[in-house]
């Protein structure tokens, strides 16, 4: 049973749009030539820091302070409301991305019952050493955790491999170009936007308990084991069998 949901921060919680932009305007160049080269280095698999190097070379944002600390304003209009109907299903809420610390601002007057960061834990996604300290923040077991991101590297496969419910949201340039993949389909549940959230989890109640495969125990086919009925609270988004 899903008793906690946890989000990722860039892109599933907030539009990075504004950050990027300032970004643009601090080396220099069009907006449109930083978000093109962001999407090569995406599909190259490649650290988003890889875009400064490519644009200015031997340029170090951490010299000059990364200004990457979200605003309330850069929320998804869809958050607040998915975060409240969330909370009134009486599943507990936190949010844990790749971030700096002091996000929290940005959360406030929201049901959130902790936040935590890739900064205060000194852990990166995708190490599972991440996943592990945001169980033991949830005080959840991992398959009592669903956990919603847009990157298939950073947030899909390695909650799968924590055994947590990977939930994919087909958003912001990391979310389109990843939905491409095939490994996508391995996704407990994928959704275009955080408002089908409430309902697919209502769904997903009924039928991840039996389905989940432990971490310990990887399937014969690679793939989840509830895979068909997946499939039935699958929520749009492109077919990764047609990519
Ligand atoms: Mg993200």
């Amino acid at each position: 049973m899903i008793t906690t949901v946890v989000f990722d921060v860039g892109e599933t919680l907030v539009d990075e749009s504004r950050l990027w932009r300032r970004w643009a305007d601090r080396l220099g160049v069009p907006a449109h030539v930083l978000f093109a080269v962001l999407g090569a280095v995406i599909e190259r698999g490649e650290h988003h820091r890889r875009v400064f190097e490519i644009l200015r070379p031997g340029f170090d944002p951490a010299r000059i302070g990364f200004p990457d600390v979200f605003e309330a304003c850069d929320l998804y209009p869809d958050a607040a409301l998915c975060l409240h109907a969330l909370d009134r299903q009486g599943l507990r809420i936190g949010v844990a991305g790749n971030q700096p610390e002091g996000i929290e601002p940005a959360l406030e007057g929201l049901p959130v019952d902790f936040v935590a960061s890739s900064a205060r834990w000194k852990v990166e996604k995708p190490s599972p050493l991440f996943f592990q300290k945001l169980a033991e923040e949830a005080q959840a077991a991992p398959g009592e955790i669903a956990y919603v991101g847009d990157r298939l590297d950073n947030d899909i496969l390695p909650a799968l491999e924590a055994g947590m419910i990977a939930v994919f949201i087909r958003r912001g340039p990391w979310g389109y170009l990843h939905a491409r993949r095939p490994e996508i389909a391995r996704a407990h549940l994928r959704i275009e936007s955080l408002g089908e959230l409430p309902e697919a989890l209502t769904v997903a109640q009924a039928f991840l308990p039996v389905c989940v495969t432990p971490p310990s125990e990887p399937s014969n086919t690679g793939r989840n084991a509830c895979a068909t009925r997946r499939d039935l609270m699958h929520r749009g988004g492109d077919d990764p069998a047609d990519a």
